[in-house]
């Protein structure tokens, strides 16, 4: 599709969307919510494009054609790695969470999981998800990997919680499908997507069977409802003519709550029912595609903020001062360490039993280990050379007003040559990357998106390999544990 046939599309669905209180007539219009999907517009505009065609697009193993990337099935580490540059390349032209990713991240886990699924338990549920592919590819489809359940209690399983719809389930199996309830929490781009491929968010024992369950429903499928997540200093879009405000009056991303208020599911839109011995395994590779995104979504957005600090220096007179030469090497340093660690779980990656590529799990939630904080070492950077006026700066009204406008423009004038204008526009950005709505993709994301820290603390235990490494030790040091007793 192209970007515009993108937004046509959308326009064209019957959303249930609630957004500070109300329910939207027209999500695609509405100024809190267009910038979020410009970010995925973009997604489609660049796939248009020749000089990206290589990173944007790929030939796909199902039916041949030239696809977006975002609807790929990976078939190398020249595909893996070539998904982490789409996403930096996307970073930098947003500046946001271009969301689009989730539904990339789903497919190729819901595609090799499937396939081991049905080699084990004689299900078609592999055959179902190709079928289901091909519609992705064929119609261009933007779709929400969904996989966080509200989930209560974090001490209780699934099935042990008070309220037994904490995590989605299934709630009754007929003849020609099933009946699911629950919700999914922070759902990046859920308003903006065709689809909700739904996962299940943990591992699981036998008691929790109605809970291991995967399915796809379109978003204005019956009983499903959004509910916009707030973001910092969101209300500024509403504000008459806002623009230098905003920072990035564009681009933005989005996370909704998504109530499936029981939803049919048609038997060829089931990827999982039941068994629940492979809940962890979607719940592992998901999550290990989505750590490797962050080693390339955040990069490209951590380029646009370090430009923006280096040109909040130059405004301010000071860009040969060792101090801010230093800081912003410092943060070249850390962005590219991260991106280092998206290519390197890409070229690291591996064939699946279903043909696909999956990443080194290891190095995945190493990348997304190192984004839980290196972002906001950046961000402290960008505050530290931006100054304090990125947050103590009046309004775009008070520049534009026939009284005090000009004291505006001759107080926070700074480099003699540079607009006053523009130097506000680069703050704003600062502050919109740092503190605003893009902080929601940029900084608590970082932290808790694909999962939270300890969750990939907990993946590294476990692929550590600390006794292989005790082994080593040992040999080099010639330990005799003969010697031990
Ligand atoms: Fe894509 Fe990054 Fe947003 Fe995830 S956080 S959807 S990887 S842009
Ligand atoms: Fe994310």
């Amino acid at each position: 599709m192209t970007k515009e046939q993108y937004i046509e599309s959308l326009r064209e669905m019957d959303l249930k969307v609630y957004l500070f209180g109300e329910l939207i007539d027209n999500p695609v219009d509405h100024p809190v919510i267009r910038p979020s999907l410009n970010s995925i517009a973009m997604t489609y505009e660049l796939a248009q494009k020749d000089e990206y065609k290589d990173v944007m697009t790929a030939k796909s193993h199902l039916t041949g054609e030239v696809v977006n990337r975002f609807c790929h099935i990976h078939q190398s580490t020249e595909d893996l790695k070539n998904k982490v540059k789409m996403q930096r390349l996307v970073g930098q032209k947003t500046a946001s969470c271009f969301q689009r990713c989730v539904g990339m991240d789903a497919f190729n886990a819901v595609y090799s999981t499937t396939y081991e699924i049905d080699k084990e338990c004689g299900t078609k549920y592999h055959e179902n998800f190709k079928k289901y592919m091909k519609y992705v590819q064929d119609n261009d489809l933007t779709v929400d990997g969904a996989m966080t359940d509200p989930k209560g209690d974090r001490s209780l399983s699934p099935s042990k919680q008070e309220d037994p719809d904490m995590f989605l389930r299934i709630v009754e199996r007929r003849e020609d499908g099933i009946v699911v309830r629950g919700a999914k929490a922070h759902q990046t781009g859920a308003l903006n997507s065709h689809e909700h491929l739904v996962m299940p968010t943990i591992a699981m024992r036998e008691d929790d069977k109605d809970y291991a369950v995967s399915f796809a429903v379109p978003s204005d499928a019956d009983g499903v409802i959004m509910v916009y997540g707030r973001q910092s200093c969101d209300a500024r879009k509403l504000e008459e003519g806002a623009d230098i405000d905003l920072g990035n009056s564009e681009f933005g991303g989005h996370e909704a709550l998504v109530i499936f208020d029981d939803v049919f599911v048609p038997n060829d839109r089931i990827f999982l029912c039941g068994e629940y011995q492979f809940a962890g395994m979607l719940v592992e590779r998901f999550a290990g595609y989505h750590r490797q995104s962050y080693g390339g979504c955040k990069v490209g957005v951590g380029d646009v903020l370090i430009g923006a600090a280096a040109l909040a220096a130059e405004y301010n007179g000071v860009p040969k001062a060792s101090h801010i030469k230093d800081k912003l090497i410092e943060m070249t340093h850390l962005n590219e360490t991260l991106y280092c660690c998206g290519i390197a779980c890409s070229s690291e990656g591996h064939e699946t039993m279903s043909g696909n590529y999956e990443i080194d799990l290891l190095l995945a939630n190493i990348c997304k280990q190192n984004v839980t904080r290196y972002p906001y070492e950046i961000a402290r950077l960008a505050e530290d050379i931006a100054g304090g006026l990125m947050v103590t700066l009046p309004s775009e009204k008070d520049f534009n007003h026939p009284e005090i406008g000009e004291y505006m423009k001759k107080y926070f004038k700074a480099k003699s040559g540079v607009a006053t204008e523009n130097r506000m526009r680069i703050l704003r950005l600062v502050e919109n990357l740092t503190l605003g709505t893009a902080a929601v993709g940029y900084r608590t994301e970082s932290m808790h998106g694909a999962g939270s820290p300890q969750a990939q603390r907990i993946m590294i235990a476990r692929q550590g390999n600390i006794e292989g490494k005790k082994e080593l030790a040992k040999k080099i040091a010639k330990i005799d544990e003969t010697k031990n007793k």
